[in-house]
């Protein structure tokens, strides 16, 4: 009876039956978080060489009203495999471009580029293209703002369709980074025939730059792919002075990070690009 005790606790770990009750408690909320309004999107600036803002990341957040936010390393896995990240996907985009519409009638502000991020699963949803044509013939936002960033895993599925989508969406204008990149499994044959403008050095590549010589030989030698390539290389999760002087050096075309701006709200990064304390 004791032996049968002991495994019965181990089955039923009191840690995993918690996890297990988190994941169906998020997994329900989310069913109906669109409909409560419950997303929100964040902006985080992308700054050029000269360190001028070149556009913004879309970022979003879930405002659950008991946990508070709730961040999307969490629930876009769940919204993948529940299919929600669907409709989600596509409030993201609409509020995306809504925002590039209405800069674009602010001269201050009609050069800057808004990036969306897209998942694997929307991306293959047969109606994707025509679905970002119709937000944005929707929005009046220009295609040539808005930028879409992929990752790697994305890019090797299925490759003659994901060129068919991309070279799609490109004949309108719209632009394409690789995010993450150094972490998947880029084969850089495929590179070369994707319609790409920029890949994202990710964020753990950054991170010890200046104390670990095979991450900094890493970011070298992402510059370099990308230059040759006639991409641009940007750096991400930039959240000091030293970093983005080592990657001025390296020849990087583009930081975002902490050191420049938090993700901020919408009306917290208009003050911010207005050069007021956001
Ligand atoms: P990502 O696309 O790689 O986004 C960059 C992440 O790094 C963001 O995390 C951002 O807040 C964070 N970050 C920015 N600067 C720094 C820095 O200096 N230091 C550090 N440590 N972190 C920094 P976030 O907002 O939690 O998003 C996590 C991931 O969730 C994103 O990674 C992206 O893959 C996904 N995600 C976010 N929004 C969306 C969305 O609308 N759709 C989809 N499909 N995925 C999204
Ligand atoms: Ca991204
Ligand atoms: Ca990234
Ligand atoms: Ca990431």
């Amino acid at each position: 009876a004791k032996r049968a005790g002991r495994s019965t606790l181990r089955f039923f770990d009191p840690q995993m039956q918690r996890a297990v009750d988190e994941r169906a408690q998020l997994e329900a909320g989310l069913r109906d978080a669109l409909a409560h309004r419950e997303f929100l999107l964040v902006y985080q600036p992308v700054m050029g060489p000269g360190e001028e803002v070149r556009g913004v990341e879309a970022l979003v957040r879930w405002a659950h009203p008991q946990r508070g936010m709730v961040s999307p390393a969490q629930f876009i896995p769940l919204a993948e495999e529940t299919g929600l990240i669907l409709p989600l996907g596509r409030w993201v985009l609409h509020t995306a471009c809504s925002l590039l519409a209405q800069w674009q009638h602010q001269s201050a502000r009609a050069h800057l580029t808004v990036a969306v991020n897209v998942s694997s699963r929307q991306f293959r949803d047969a109606g994707f293209v025509d679905e970002v044509l119709r937000v944005l013939a929707e929005t009046g936002a220009p295609a040539a703002r808005l930028k879409l960033e992929l990752t790697e895993s994305l890019l090797v599925e299925d490759v003659p369709a994901t060129i068919a989508t991309m070279e799609a969406l490109c004949a309108h204008g719209v632009g394409f980074a690789l995010d993450d990149f150094g972490t998947g499994y880029s084969s850089l044959a495929y590179l070369k025939r994707m319609p790409l403008a920029q890949l994202k050095i990710d964020q753990s590549f950054v991170r010890d730059l200046l104390s670990d010589p095979s991450d900094a030989a890493i970011v070298r030698t992402i510059i370099a792919l990308a230059a040759s390539l006639d991409l641009e290389a940007v750096a991400e999760g930039v959240e000091t002075a030293e970093q983005r002087e080592w990657l001025a050096a390296a020849g990087c075309s583009g930081y975002q990070g902490y050191h420049f701006s938090r993700p901020l709200p919408r009306d917290r990064l208009e003050r911010w690009l207005d050069g007021a304390p956001p």
